[in-house]
């Protein structure tokens, strides 16, 4: 059983501990409303705790690891009075006034407003060397990671339309890109297909597959090996970015909240409104196109400050004063 209090109704509970989670208990904690975070366990602080720099987070010109980034965002958000609980929640139910989001070990929470922000995961290889490179030359993320490479030769792995995105922003910076595909067509709209196809810098390698990502301390090969001929050939590049899609993690909500055709949290318009009243969502969860930490914290804000509109209208005058 946890230590954490669970025998009152809160105002709101955040589910998730990424820049959208920690943003939105941030800005909920400073407005008095003494939310509850539950963080994760193995995966708190979110997708910045398997990076290295980050260049692009405003306020950090020197830029910041990603980890460092998050436990400033952690201490932020406990300085305000935000309490933090380093578990899973393993069931919600969102209906209704009173909203209840469970752990593994049966403790059970209650809140009138919810802000779910599980962020999205990208898709794995798989490979045994992927997240022990993860960082140090393996990416999920042309906008975020694109600038290490300049001058160098790297590989985009997939064939549908966000690989040839990426393998065509990537030409902004990279000497020479490979793109990686497991058949000999592309999945990709025939435009960005096209636009790939005619690029002087991409090469394609078609029927194959990753076997290998080689390397100690940084990426230094890529092994792919022809579906046809089982030929393993080891491409000389020092970055691979998988691009062979992203989920949004929505298991604990897909049967209560509607869902768009991406897969994310449906929200009304700008707002993080999901089609139950009371239960908000932020971040990656809701976002199938920008997908940045300073997105994700935006979005947070949005979730907090909409939630203290819903419960000032949900509250009693006395509740409120409180
Ligand atoms: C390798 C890598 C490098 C990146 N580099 C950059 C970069 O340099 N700059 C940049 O702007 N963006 C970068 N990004 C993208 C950025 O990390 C994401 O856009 C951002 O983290 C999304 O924030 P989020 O809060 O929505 O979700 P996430 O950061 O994914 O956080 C999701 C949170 O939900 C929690 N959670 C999930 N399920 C549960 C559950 N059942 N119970 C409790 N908690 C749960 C997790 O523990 C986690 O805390 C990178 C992404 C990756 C993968």
């Amino acid at each position: 059983m946890t230590s954490v209090q669970n025998d009152v109704i809160r105002d709101v509970i955040v589910v998730g501990s990424g820049p959208a989670g920690y943003t939105a208990a941030i800005y909920t904690a400073r407005a008095n409303l003494n939310p509850l975070v539950i963080a994760g366990s193995v995966t708190a602080g979110g997708e910045l705790m398997n990076t290295t720099d980050v260049e692009n987070f405003p306020g950090f010109p020197e830029g910041i690891m990603g980890p460092d980034l998050m436990d400033n965002m952690q201490k932020q958000a406990e300085r305000f009075g935000a309490e933090i609980l380093f578990d899973d929640v393993t069931e919600m139910n969102l209906d209704g006034d009173i909203k209840t989001v469970s752990l593994a070990d049966g403790t059970v929470f209650r809140a009138r407003s919810i802000i779910v922000s599980t962020g999205s995961a990208y898709r794995e290889l798989g490979l045994e060397d992927e997240k022990r490179l993860s960082g140090h030359g393996v990416s999920w993320c042309a906008t975020c990671d694109g600038f290490f490479f300049r001058e160098q030769t790297i590989a985009v792995i997939g064939g549908g339309d966000s690989a040839m995105e990426e393998a065509l922003f990537l030409t902004k910076f990279a000497s020479k890109v490979y793109v990686i595909v497991r058949r000999n067509e592309l999945r990709a709209s025939k435009i960005m297909g096209d636009r790939a196809l005619a690029h002087e810098k991409i090469e394609f390698v078609w029927d194959s597959e990753v076997v290998g990502i080689n390397g100690d301390e940084k990426v230094n090969g890529l092994v792919v090996k022809n579906r046809i001929s089982a030929e393993e050939t080891t491409l000389d590049v020092t970055g691979v970015f998988v691009a062979i899609g992203n989920d949004p993690r929505v298991d604990l909500v897909k049967d209560q909240l509607e869902l768009t055709a991406e897969g994310t949290i449906a929200v009304d318009g700008r707002s993080s409104k999901t089609s139950l009243p009371g239960v908000f969502a932020a971040g990656d969860v809701i976002d199938s196109t920008y997908r940045q930490a300073i997105t994700a914290a935006a979005s947070g804000c949005a979730a907090a400050q909409d939630v203290e509109h819903f419960l000032a209208n949900v509250k009693t005058p006395a509740e409120a004063a409180k």
